[in-house]
């Protein structure tokens, strides 16, 4: 028996594992990468459809990670990459903008955003006439690159300093972030305890799709290994109602037109490297399989995720299909 299957083993034996979103029951996908090269297994609930690592990575693998990830200057290739980037901000500091003044809210309320990245959604909500918007991120790299671009200061710290900070925001913004956390439900914990009848505005990419469409090695293994939920609509309504947070709305949809199309050559080229290099890899034992493997698999995917991070046209910015819900932390007197 080979490692994999032992550990597939190992992993199915805890398959009574229930889905800490919804407490559904879960099953095994098999062993997949997680961070820079560790291996986890990955769960799928049956009953809100949403997907998870399970052991998930320890707080400080999660933290030396984000710490050491190589941050793309916004030069020349990447330059254009950040510009589509803010357009997809500019897209949802306007929904955002529609919700907050249907809700009755208006452009002096205090928006803070948690896990601001570049300081992108910031920007888009001064520009949009909101006058008191505020973020906290952890990377330094992020925040002199928000400084740099838009002379947006954001605060050092990471989701849990938010109190210290700016005790006062009316609204908490969370996007792409809930995705890269082992226990999202900590989050809405803490912001029950220090952020009563705030409203809160999540985005993470939409994770029925990875579970429909994508839940393959090429996925979990190459494109998704900085995530460790993939959330569904049900799984988020069922989080919210956990923590009696009343749900205002849930809306999906995609951020970047003719992406399918490109991720659909992304995915069958991986996927054809897979397949030839296993064949290969699997009539050779020992060390050659292994360099066979990754001069064959590894390295040609690696290259090519290299130059579509950085190409125009093809170049994706960030996950394109998003799910956004938002909805009302109970007040203190609730
Ligand atoms: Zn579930």
């Amino acid at each position: 028996m080979n490692e994999i299957n032992k550990n597939e083993n190992k992993f199915l034996k805890k398959n009574e594992l229930c889905c800490q979103l919804c407490k559904g029951d879960t099953q095994f996908l098999g062993n997949k990468k997680v961070l820079l090269n560790q291996n986890t297994g990955l769960y799928f609930c049956n009953k809100c459809q949403s997907l998870f690592r399970f052991p998930m990575p320890s707080e400080k693998d999660l933290y030396q990670f984000y710490e050491s990830i190589p941050f793309i200057k916004p030069t020349g290739f990447s330059r254009y990459r950040l510009s589509r980037r803010l357009r997809k901000t500019k897209k949802q500091a306007m929904a955002l903008e529609d919700l907050l003044i249907n809700q009755g809210y208006n452009y002096d309320t205090s928006i803070l955003d948690l896990g601001a990245g570049i300081g992108g959604l910031i920007k888009e909500l001064k520009c949009c006439g909101f006058k008191n918007v505020y973020g906290i991120e952890g990377r330094q790299q992020a925040r002199d690159c928000s400084m740099n671009e838009f002379g947006i200061k954001l605060e050092p710290g990471w989701i849990f300093d938010a109190h210290k900070i700016f005790p006062q925001a009316e609204v908490i913004c969370i996007s792409h972030v809930l995705e890269h956390l082992d226990k999202p439900w900590e989050v809405l914990d803490y912001l029950k305890k220090y952020y009563p009848g705030a409203l809160l505005w999540i985005e993470v990419p939409n994770g029925e799709l990875s579970s429909k469409r994508y839940s393959d090695v090429v996925l979990w293994n190459f494109w998704l290994t900085q995530h460790l939920w993939a959330y569904s609509r049900e799984g988020l309504k069922s989080l919210f109602n956990q923590y009696d947070i009343s749900l205002i709305e849930i809306s999906t949809g995609r951020h970047y037109p003719m992406y399918e199309w490109i991720r659909a050559f992304e995915f069958s080229f991986a996927r054809s490297l897979f397949r030839h290099g296993s064949n290969v890899a699997l009539s050779i034992k020992g060390m050659l399989a292994i360099i066979l493997r990754i001069i064959f698999i590894y390295l040609p995917i690696k290259l090519y995720k290299y130059l579509v991070q950085r190409m125009p046209f093809i170049s994706l910015p960030d996950e394109p299909y998003y799910l956004r819900v938002a909805g009302k932390i109970p007040s203190s007197k609730d």
